[in-house]
């Protein structure tokens, strides 16, 4: 399944990618982007385009 990879160095938490998700796969927990519903992602890679801090690294494709 894929999968969106999260730096959570670089996360700020702002929601964005949580926003722009229409499957909705993240969440934000305890501050940080989180996945929440690996199953449902289609891979689109809008999280990734939309993130301010280029938190989201890549999709990973089991
Ligand atoms: S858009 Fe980027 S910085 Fe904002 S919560 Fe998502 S991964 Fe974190
Ligand atoms: S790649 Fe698409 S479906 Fe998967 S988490 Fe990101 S926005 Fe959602």
């Amino acid at each position: 399944m894929p999968r969106p990879i999260i730096d959570t160095e670089e996360c700020t938490g702002c929601g964005i990618c949580v926003d722009n998700c229409d499957h909705d796969v993240l969440d934000i927990v305890q501050d940080k982007a989180t996945v929440i519903n690996e199953d449902a992602c289609i891979a689109c890679g809008d999280c990734m385009e939309e993130c301010p801090m280029a938190a989201i690294v890549e999709i990973e494709e089991d």
